[in-house]
């Protein structure tokens, strides 16, 4: 392997130390960041991430508010615990763990959280905001992996960067992110034709697909930083009958052999996600508050 490996988990845990330092500063002021999220039905993934979210928060000194619902519960009254919680001085920040069962519609859900408190950046004035360069909430994910990409590589303007992947939630806000730090940027998808070559001329390739190992490494440029931010379960017999394991949408062994840097799947760009929720939640509360934001902490 030549490739710097880009350790996620342990970037995610300066992280998280900034977020403790900033809520303890501002709980000497009297004021506790808080954090709610939602989770309708029993899905166990999105069990174990809200478990995981609600510890997180707690950790770093903010108060954390869960709301477990039942899978069947009627979109007015899903409705009316968001607008409680938009009303409420003591949440800063509100999230709904996606999936929702199929009665609910994501995208209501999203448009009914306060813009001001949509720490997860997915509304449509969030968004807006980002792709006209204006000061919102940023998508965990793609927060995640610029915090990253600054980090390992510094500036950033006048690289090439392709993002392979054009979701609301991940691809096209990091595309966003990379243009208005001056990279150029190219945004592939499913549609795009000879894509290999398209990546090799890549300085920065961030893949978001969600096809285990899509990435391989003749489609990488030598010395090429290397985001790879799928999480994919496949089997993994070594380990005995039916067991599974995580890879990414990078071969990782491969392609760390041509990059210059890339990040693991798991430890890469996963635990970057709750520290940049965490991030989003204190920037909230110091905007509600008229407080200086966080410095190292947004976009
Ligand atoms: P989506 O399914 O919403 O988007 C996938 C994108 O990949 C689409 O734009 C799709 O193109 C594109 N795509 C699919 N097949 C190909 C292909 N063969 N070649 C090129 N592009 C292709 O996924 P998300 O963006 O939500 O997530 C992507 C991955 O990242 C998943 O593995 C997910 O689990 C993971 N993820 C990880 C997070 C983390 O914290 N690390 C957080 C969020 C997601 P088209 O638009 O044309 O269909």
């Amino acid at each position: 392997m030549s490739a710097d490996r880009i350790d996620g988990k342990a970037f995610a845990a300066t992280v998280r130390g900034k977020v403790a330092e900033h809520v303890a500063r501002l709980k000497a002021g009297g004021i506790t960041p808080g954090l709610a999220v939602i989770l309708v039905g029993e899905d166990p993934a999105s069990e174990v991430y809200v478990r995981n979210k609600g510890r997180q928060t707690l950790e770093v000194g903010m108060n954390s508010y869960e709301h477990k619902l039942p899978a069947d519960t009627p979109r007015a009254e899903l409705l009316a615990l968001i607008d409680k919680l938009n009303n409420d001085p003591a949440v800063h920040g509100i999230l709904c763990q996606f999936p929702v069962p199929e009665h609910l519609n994501e995208a209501e859900i999203i448009a009914a959280i306060a813009p001001e408190k949509d720490v997860d950046g997915l509304h449509v004035l969030n968004a807006g905001l980002l792709a006209t360069g204006q000061k919102g909430l940023v998508s965990c994910t793609p927060l995640g992996c610029l915090m990253l990409l600054r980090d390992r590589l510094g500036r950033l303007s006048g690289l090439n960067a392709v993002v392979v992947g054009r979701s609301n939630l991940v691809g096209k806000p990091l595309a966003q992110l990379l243009l208005r730090e001056n990279c150029t940027v190219t945004i592939a998808h499913s549609r795009t034709k000879e894509i290999e070559a398209l990546c090799r001329q890549a300085d920065i390739l961030v893949a978001a697909v969600g096809r285990a190992k899509m990435v391989r490494a003749d489609w990488v440029k030598p010395g090429a930083a290397v985001i790879d931010v799928g999480i994919n379960r496949i089997p993994a017999p070594e380990r005995g009958e039916g067991k599974m394991r995580l890879v990414g949408d990078v071969d990782f062994a491969s392609v760390a052999e041509v990059a210059g840097a890339i990040t693991p799947v798991p430890g890469g760009v996963g635990p970057m996600t709750i520290a940049c929720l965490l991030a989003n939640t204190v920037t909230a509360c110091c905007r509600a508050n008229g407080l200086d934001e966080p410095e190292g902490l947004t976009a």
